[in-house]
């Protein structure tokens, strides 16, 4: 059993919609538990597109599934949740969602980078996970909070805590 760190965001098709139908789905996946979510949080694009807010939520799942095979279940939602591939890599988007962390694996295949490549670095991943792990160390060895504690003010004010829809 592997506890599992998930990011989930939409900018497209009534985001609070497809996060919560999203995670309706993610409770289903066999040999897998739900264990906690965090609040919804808005972000603003991480990209040099123009293109609407982020909302985001970080979620922790238990799984005992294979990292790909839990990989195939997240794509299959993504894709069902009408999800067009975009040519521009920063694009807007329906659904995605990404593994962060899978137990301490460190993964390097073709389909999976596991901790996500890029995460140290966004804001609207770090801090809803902070919200559900406040004590977790990555497996660099580093503490959650301190990465999140070097970002500086203009990062931090890119993700804000929803007020209403928690
Ligand atoms: P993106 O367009 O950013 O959602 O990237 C999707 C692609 O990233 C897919 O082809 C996945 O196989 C690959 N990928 C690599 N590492 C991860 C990860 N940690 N979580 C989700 N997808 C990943």
């Amino acid at each position: 059993m592997n506890r599992v760190y998930l990011s989930l965001g939409s900018n497209l098709s009534n985001p609070l919609y497809q996060l919560s139908s999203a995670l309706n789905k993610i409770k289903k996946i066999q040999d897998s538990q739900l264990i906690i979510q965090s609040p919804l949080y808005y972000s603003l694009p991480y990209s040099p597109i123009k293109q609407p807010y982020f909302l985001n939520i970080a979620i922790a799942i238990d799984t005992s599934l294979e990292s790909e095979t839990l990989l195939d279940h997240i794509q299959y939602i993504e894709k069902e949740q009408g999800r067009v591939r975009q040519i521009e890599r920063w694009g807007p988007r329906t659904l995605d969602i990404d593994i962060m962390l899978f137990g301490e694996k460190i993964i390097n295949t073709p389909r999976l980078t596991v901790p996500h490549y890029d995460m140290n670095n966004r804001a609207f991943m770090l801090i809803p996970l902070l919200d559900i792990a406040p004590n977790l160390y990555l497996p660099n060895g580093k503490l959650l909070s301190e990465i999140i504690d070097s970002f500086d003010q203009n990062t931090m004010k890119s993700v804000m805590k929803s007020p209403f829809l928690t």
